[in-house]
């Protein structure tokens, strides 16, 4: 029982800083928890506060400390459930209260609503027409206009008056002086989705989509609030899915939310759950505006709404009586906050749902490894949906093995079998799309004869390259200088394998100078709308091939593309990061479903120099099950989650020498008695400290430490004592230290 609670009073943005501690009297100390609204002594009077966090330091003279009155007993305000979401993730990732409450907190702004002005006529028909007279007689045009318009229309909004009849907003203001007319003014909250129209809806699901939909509901309606996994490939009717759930739990007078990556948040998504739902739903997407933003947020308070579709923070939508969490995608890497704290969306979800009674249901077509995993252990209850609905076949899948090219003379980056491929489909007027599935940051080192790639010996992770002819792991921090020849097969031809899509656009255009090639990347995509763009203009067939990364594989249907060329699977196969067969199987998977959406037939070209890897062979049969046994095998010898919880601790200072001696003593810490003390009966792995992949941002050092447990408490358990280690010990002064649990990236 804790002796002290930090309370805030008011919940405004900026108001957030300003925490207050009492004394918490003996007689509340077994009801008082995180979330709860108490009567408070502030100055000489009583207002009321929210606990935030509990605990047995004083931060102040306790001596000094005023005491909580009381709780307040009424029925728990929305405030209360998304602190209480708050203190869970502060306490389950690190971070201080303050991080947490500002990431489910929304940002208020000071322009919180627009505005809306309505003018409207104070006096009589027969007073106007006289005062039209008059300002006839003195040339007064602009009064002359605007108050011909009231007469005609009655009320005339500031936008129209000002706008379209041009009269200044002086003119105005001295006829409301004189009382001539009024200016009423209106809040209204900024709707993105207003222009949208609403249909007829008319879909009957079929059988199994109404077997996916009763499983969940027979729990619902038993008031078990489970999660579950809903595995179907794309095409499987997954939405329809959602949105009979959705229809159900809205009908009973409860709130949805639905989680989806940001880059598969579009147009034909949001139009048809507005098809269907109309007005009660909203979107959120980082290219609202932040008061855009927040009126979404308000109008969900205010029971305006009750159905928010939006990535990761849509989460934190504040819907009082929320009923279902969907997450589409849910093995996305997007789920994962990159910011502190380090939240995934997942979890938090569940833990959300766990709080206030609402089933949770997880989406895709590959789903994590984790998520399968968990299914597998009777965690989430496993729902699959088999068939297509529109009962086309998948694409035929080959592998093309770069080695080979590479014995047989051709040094291009298209195999003679891609290269072939197109020529046909350019004669046949086809689409082709052109993946380059570049991820990570550091290039890794490989054999062009053979395929060895060089591996940490202790973590069976790829070495990244890095400057002077040095390899490292991103991980340990082991370390080996680059090989002049290949040491499995002696060939010259080993070096570090890098390659953009700009380089590849250019020779696709070398080897085919009749097409029209579109090239779609992070630089393409950078200005507004140019996302949005490319792909339309792709759609409309104004270019033949399309070349890009992973961008492009989400979910967009072109039906007129017929060949999909993988140009080296490798790229993320080497990524130096546990995930990296993971990443590979779901990206291969997900470009597979690019080709043959139409009516013509899709064929998948894959080139690597590793054909034979489990992940490689298992996307290019699109058999998940096969991937996911050898892949849980591997992460059960090597400990990584979600056989095991990692965590990562990340100390990062502007000296070298700070962030070095801070992650050092964080590691001989952790590793030796104390560490032991806090995991007591259970052995940890601790690697480290390295330098980060990124070794150094902005002058900024990074230095980390992996620590492996089998169970996530014990981790949370070493978070705790590092966290307290921290705060007390002057090192740190000029070192930030951050926790990272089961991180979906490399550091
Ligand atoms: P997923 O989300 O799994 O990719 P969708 O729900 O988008 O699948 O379904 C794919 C297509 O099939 C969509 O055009 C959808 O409208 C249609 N569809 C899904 N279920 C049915 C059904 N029961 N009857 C008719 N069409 C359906
Ligand atoms: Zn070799
Ligand atoms: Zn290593």
């Amino acid at each position: 029982m804790a002796e002290y609670a930090n309370v805030i009073v008011g919940i405004s943005n900026e108001k957030l800083d300003r925490i207050f501690q009492y004394k918490i009297p003996d007689r509340l100390k077994q009801q008082i928890s995180v979330g709860m609204q108490v009567d408070i002594p502030f100055g000489n009077r009583n207002i009321k506060g929210y606990v935030v966090e509990l605990t047995d330091l004083a931060e102040y003279e306790v001596a000094k400390l005023k005491e909580i009155s009381g709780i307040v007993r009424e029925s728990i305000p929305i405030e209360s459930q998304m602190i209480a979401l708050a203190g869970w993730m502060k306490k389950s990732y690190g971070g201080t209260m303050n991080q947490a409450l500002k990431t489910v907190i929304p940002v208020s702004q000071k322009k919180k609503m627009k505005e809306q002005k309505t003018l409207r006529l104070l006096v009589s028909l027969s007073e106007a027409k006289s005062l039209l007279e008059e300002y006839k007689r003195k040339h007064n045009t602009a009064r002359e206009r605007l108050i011909n318009a009231l007469l005609a229309s009655g009320a005339l909004s500031w936008e129209d008056a000002t706008k379209k009849l041009s009269v200044s907003g002086s003119v105005i203001k001295a006829l409301q002086a004189a009382g001539i007319l009024g200016v009423e003014s209106n809040c209204v909250y900024r709707n993105p989705i207003s222009h949208l129209v609403r249909e007829e809806y008319g879909v009957a699901l079929n059988e199994e989509q109404l077997g996916a939909v009763e499983s969940v509901m027979k729990d619902y309606r038993r008031g078990v609030f489970g999660t579950y996994l809903l595995k179907g490939v794309t095409g499987s009717g997954k939405t329809e899915v959602y949105m009979e759930l959705i229809a159900r739990v809205t009908k009973e007078r409860r709130q949805a939310i639905v989680l989806i990556p940001e880059i598969a948040l579009t147009y034909q998504t949001v139009i048809r759950f507005y098809r269907r739902f109309g007005d009660r739903v909203s979107i959120m997407n980082s290219r609202l505006s932040q008061g855009e933003r927040y009126d979404q947020f308000e109008r969900a308070k205010n029971g305006e709404i009750d159905i928010m579709i939006g990535p990761r923070s849509a989460l934190f939508t504040p819907f009082d009586r929320l009923g279902l969490i969907i997450i589409d995608e849910e093995h996305e890497m997007s789920y994962k906050s990159e910011k502190v704290p380090c939240y995934h969306a997942r979890e938090t979800a569940i833990a959300r749902a766990k709080m206030t009674g609402a089933a949770v249901v997880l989406g895709s077509a590959t789903p994590s490894v984790e998520s399968a995993y968990r299914a597998e252990n009777g965690e989430y209850r496993l729902i699959e949906l088999t068939k297509r609905v529109h009962l086309r076949p998948l694409a035929s899948c080959e592998v093309v093995d770069l080695r080979q090219e590479l014995r047989q003379g051709n040094r291009s980056i298209l195999s003679r079998r891609l290269y072939g491929l197109m020529e046909d489909r350019l004669r046949k007027k086809q689409q082709i799309i052109l993946f380059l599935n570049r991820r990570g940051i550091a290039g890794f080192v490989s054999c062009r004869a053979c395929g060895h790639v060089i591996k940490c010996p202790h973590c069976d992770v790829s070495l990244g390259q890095h400057g002077g002819g040095r390899m490292i792991c991103h991980y340990c921090g082991y370390e080996e200088k680059e090989p002049a020849v290949c040491p499995s097969c002696g060939s010259p031809y080993i070096s570090g394998f890098k390659a953009g899509t700009e380089k590849v656009e250019s020779l696709v255009k070398r080897a085919f100078p009749t097409a029209r090639v579109l090239r779609m990347d992070m630089d393409t995509t950078r200005g507004k709308d140019s996302y949005e763009r490319i792909l339309s203009s792709f759609a409309n067939q104004e270019a033949d091939i399309l070349v890009g990364t992973q961008m492009i594989v989400k979910g967009h249907d072109f039906a007129n593309v017929t060949l999909v060329g993988v140009l080296a699977a490798d790229l993320s196969l080497h990524i130096g990061d546990y995930h990296a067969p993971e990443r590979t199987f779901q990206l291969l998977t997900q470009a597979a479903g690019r080709a043959g959406r139409g009516d013509l037939p899709g064929e998948v070209v894959i080139q690597t120099y590793d054909p034979d890897h489990y992940c490689i062979r298992a996307a290019c049969r699109q058999d998940y099950e096969s991937f996911y046994r050898q892949e849980i095998e591997y992460r059960k010898l090597m400990y990584y989650p979600p056989v095991w919880n990692l965590l990562v601790i990340l100390c990062a200072s502007k000296e070298e020498v700070a962030a070095g001696y801070g992650a050092d003593c964080l590691a001989r810490l952790i590793g030796g008695d104390a560490g032991g003390g806090a995991c007591a009966d259970e052995k940890i792995y601790l690697i480290g400290p390295a330098d980060a992949a990124v070794a150094k941002v902005n002058d900024i050092y990074k230095k980390v430490i992996y620590i492996k447990a089998k169970t996530y408490e014990t981790l949370v358990a070493l978070k705790d004592m590092s966290e307290r280690y921290v705060r007390d010990n002057r090192d740190y002064k000029n070192v930030s230290v951050q926790f990272d649990f089961n991180p979906v990236s490399g550091f």
